[in-house]
């Protein structure tokens, strides 16, 4: 596949070149420092979140080698590649859920959050929110969408695997969000920001992961549920975060006044990944390709938000699972809080600091937990 993007390495290279430009170019413009403060300042993000998001994950690349260096095993690999990163290490569960069953699960899964959640996520199964099969004609993926003064709806293609009890529990969380928000704001700051999107929908994914763990009937489910959470760590926090250095050193490299050519984006590509995948990996010559298909490169300093939203999620979790006084409470108050102040701001309603690298480093110690978790189940 990527014989094909190398085929056009230099018209690809080129256009690449004339965005980041056009970045670079508005930021001057507008007399900000760089184009990373001009992208961020959009939501009223300083720069130093991204840059402590970056440094928080290199002092964890450990970690995240440990595990490179697990999936090896696990596959009985002689080289492990950048292709392996993606097969399954642990046996699928054959089980299926039929979508009676999937909403009791959700709705157990996530009855930490109390009864009043629990209720409006009822109304939403009972209600018509959500449109569930396949059908000829619809749309693929899952979504949750809605307009102010009406209810959320909920797009799914539920197909009863264990992925879509997930993709269930996340969309509910988006619409929870919105409900919440629409109920509490008035039109102007119903809607919130890229920022917050994904806290309240990952949140629910890790509350049920934890339910689920805990009712796991055998080892082989735990491991599953396990690697799924692994699965997520890897693409959510580790990845993404590859994601936004690579598009801080493109973008210094133009406010440097030099050029992004072919060969100046390969190597800044794979040298990343080097450093992201560690000696356990074979970094192939064909994976410097890479950055060519990643559209998010054309919506600069975007992703990060995946990687900070993540680990604030996964803070909020925490604090709910290990039933911290108040933050029910709290919890409520971000979520009905739309855009009514900055994304940091709604994020401190829950004591969850994103200008310091606590959050970060917090979900990283929970992924170090579940490597260990994962290998003393396979090990013992
Ligand atoms: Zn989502």
């Amino acid at each position: 596949m990527y014989a094909q993007y190398e085929k056009n390495r230099n018209t690809l290279a080129a256009t690449m070149n004339a965005h980041v430009q056009q970045d670079v170019f508005y930021a001057n413009m507008r007399k900000y420092h760089t184009s990373m403060e001009y992208a961020l300042d959009n939501y009223r993000i300083p720069v130093t979140v991204y840059e402590k998001l970056i440094e928080a994950v290199h002092e964890h690349m450990d970690t995240m080698h440990h595990y490179v260096g697990l999936r090896k095993k696990l596959l009985d690999a002689k080289e492990l590649h950048m292709y392996d990163m993606y097969v399954p290490v642990v046996k699928k569960t054959e089980k299926t859920y039929t979508f009676e069953e999937a909403k009791a699960t959700v709705k157990e899964g996530l009855a930490v959050l109390g009864e009043e959640y629990t209720g409006i996520l009822e109304e939403g199964f009972t209600n018509g929110w959500i449109d569930v099969y396949e059908s000829k004609g619809k749309r693929s993926g899952a979504y949750s969408w809605g307009a102010y003064g009406t209810h959320p709806y909920v797009l799914l293609n539920y197909n009863g695997t264990l992925n879509h009890v997930f993709t269930l529990a996340h969309e509910m969380g988006h619409a929870i969000h919105s409900y919440y928000s629409d109920k509490t704001q008035e039109y102007p700051y119903a809607g919130y920001g890229i920022f917050v999107a994904e806290v309240a929908s990952t949140c629910n994914e890790a509350l049920l992961i934890h339910y689920l763990m805990e009712h796991a009937q055998d080892k082989q489910e735990k491991m599953y549920l396990v690697n799924y959470f692994l699965d997520q760590f890897k693409s959510t926090l580790y990845r993404q975060t590859m994601f936004a250095e690579f598009e801080k050193k493109t973008h210094e490299i133009i406010e440097a006044g030099e050029t992004l050519t072919a060969d100046t984006l390969c190597s800044v590509y794979k040298e990343l990944v080097a450093f992201y995948h560690g000696d356990e990996i074979v970094v192939d010559d064909e994976i410097a390709m890479e950055w060519a298909r990643i559209p998010h490169f054309y919506n600069s300093f975007y992703v990060y938000q995946y990687a900070t939203g993540f680990s604030a999620a996964i803070a909020i979790s925490q604090k709910i699972l290990n039933k911290e006084p108040g933050i029910l409470d709290k919890y409520k108050q971000f979520l009905s809080g739309g855009s009514s102040k900055d994304c940091l701001d709604l994020l401190r309603i829950c004591d969850v600091d994103m200008e310091s690298p606590k959050p970060v480093e917090d979900a990283l110690e929970v992924f170090a937990k579940s490597v260990a978790q994962l290998e003393e189940m396979i090990y013992n």
